[in-house]
């Protein structure tokens, strides 16, 4: 692990990924200690002048609920036209509060908000391609023509979203550092693990407060 850079503010923006309702205790898709994030990120936005948000943000019946597969649970893994495809409880349905940004978040500075998952046969994690690897969300546009070359990364959860995130901006040339204080994992049969070695050999600075540690 690093400590974290130096933010240069012409260069460099942090995205927070889905710090929503669902993903938070007592949200439907909750991830242990999720909502233990919204404070730390409250403190390491201010280092940034460029702030991101990103939403999940599915249409009701969504093809990656385990309730739209009769007979099929919750984490099961199926096959889907694009690939192997988890199955999850539903979740973060647009409009409904398991949808909305956790109310503590102080991020009204906010620049842009990106709503991914919101095609009704494609699930979503990464904040630049849905789950198909071939819809683009925009954002690596977004930030080319802004002139960021360097993204920091944070939210829900560790080794879905963040990781599935962190790897992308590095095949988009960006550089990524993944600000490991400000995320937690659902950590599904060691998903954790392997999300942070593909991060470490794709380039992704892993970075944490050494002082919290
Ligand atoms: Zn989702």
């Amino acid at each position: 692990m690093s400590t974290i850079p130096e933010v240069d503010p012409h260069r460099d923006v942090l995205v927070v990924i889905d710090v929503q309702n669902d993903f938070c205790p007592g949200g439907a898709l909750a991830v242990a200690d999720g909502d233990a994030v919204v404070p730390v990120i409250n403190t390491l936005a201010q280092r940034f002048e460029h702030l991101v948000l990103t939403q999940d943000w599915h249409p009701p019946g969504h093809h990656s609920f385990a309730g739209a597969h009769p007979g099929r649970t919750p984490f099961e893994t199926v096959e889907f036209a694009y690939g192997p495809q988890t199955l999850w409880p539903d979740h973060c349905v647009q409009g409904t509060p398991g949808a909305a940004l956790h109310a503590g978040l102080d991020l009204a500075r906010a620049q842009l908000l990106i709503r991914k998952g919101f095609r009704p046969d494609i699930d979503s994690y990464s904040v630049f391609y849905e789950n198909d690897r071939a819809s683009p969300t925009g954002l690596a546009g977004y930030l080319r023509e802004r002139g960021f070359s360097r993204v920091f990364l944070c939210g829900l959860a560790t080794d879905y979203c963040v990781a599935w995130s962190a790897l992308d901006a590095r095949r988009l040339h960006f550089d990524a550092v993944v600000l490991l204080d400000a995320c937690r994992a659902i950590d599904l049969d060691g998903s954790l693990g392997r999300a942070l070695q593909v991060m470490r050999e794709a380039g992704v600075v892993l970075a944490q407060d050494s002082e919290a540690h």
